[in-house]
């Protein structure tokens, strides 16, 4: 076994981190070509909450942004018909999206209920690739809920089949209980979206924004000391990853 001492190991880390925020920081949105951005999220609300401002930004900027979320948000599926609680959380996700200029994809699955297997692979690759991303957005694994580590797993598991040709990013939906052992290596200032965000998560009326966005706001004012901006949203690269960079 190789030892290494502490303090090498520390401030080999720590430059290594350093380069890798200047370098994210010092990428502009770098292309004219207008992109397909997916963002995979458990519930309605997910990919607004965790990135609702880069997905803004990358709206402003002619992009198209696809929030593709594993359920409808229905309460006590399948025990109970489908549409209960989806009548109340597709209507906000839809109002969420057109604050954010991107559309909402369901997968069909059910809240709380996160299926992963051989066909629930199989099934959610389909969806993601008639998307043709350029960019695919997906939920931390590390979380303390089972319908995001379940989506977490499909989403990796989709752009591996797809053999790894777009970029891919985690992002984090943190409050405490959810993202947990998130290590960011690249960030995206939000002070000049995140009134739309703020509009996006609000749209979600019946999942406690006051209580939920108060929450994800110390997060980005967090992760805007952490990189130097006011506020931020903060992504982990697939270092496999092709292509594109973030707004
Ligand atoms: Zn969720």
């Amino acid at each position: 076994m190789h030892l290494i001492s502490r303090r090498t190991l520390v401030a080999g880390s720590l430059a290594a981190r350093a380069a890798t925020n200047a370098f994210a920081q010092s990428q502009p949105g770098s292309t004219t070509s207008k992109l397909k951005i997916v963002v995979t999220g458990g519930h309605p609300g997910d990919p607004e909450y965790g990135c609702g401002g880069t997905i803004a930004r990358y709206a402003d900027l002619g992009h198209e942004v696809v929030l593709l979320y594993l359920n409808r948000g229905e309460k006590s599926c399948p025990e109970k018909s489908p549409n209960e609680g989806s009548d109340v959380r597709v209507p906000e996700a839809r109002k969420a999206c057109e604050i954010l200029r991107a559309r909402p994809a369901f997968a069909g699955q059910c809240d709380g209920h996160a299926i992963v297997d051989a066909a629930s692979y199989e099934e959610f690759r389909k969806l993601v690739e008639a998307e043709k991303p350029d960019v695919l957005f997906a939920h931390w694994p590390i979380d303390g809920h089972r319908d995001h580590r379940a989506i977490s797993m499909l989403a990796y598991d989709a752009w591996l089949r797809m053999g790894k040709k777009c970029a891919f990013y985690y992002y984090e939906v943190s409050d405490g209980e959810d993202t947990l052992m998130f290590l960011p290596t690249h960030y995206v200032a939000i002070s000049g979206t995140e009134s739309r965000k703020r509009a996006a998560c609000y749209a979600h009326v019946s999942q406690a924004p006051d209580k939920f966005y108060a929450l994800q706001s110390q997060v980005t004012r967090f992760r805007g000391l952490e990189s130097g901006y006011a506020q931020a949203e903060a992504f982990i690269r697939h270092p496999q990853s092709s292509g594109h960079w973030l707004p």
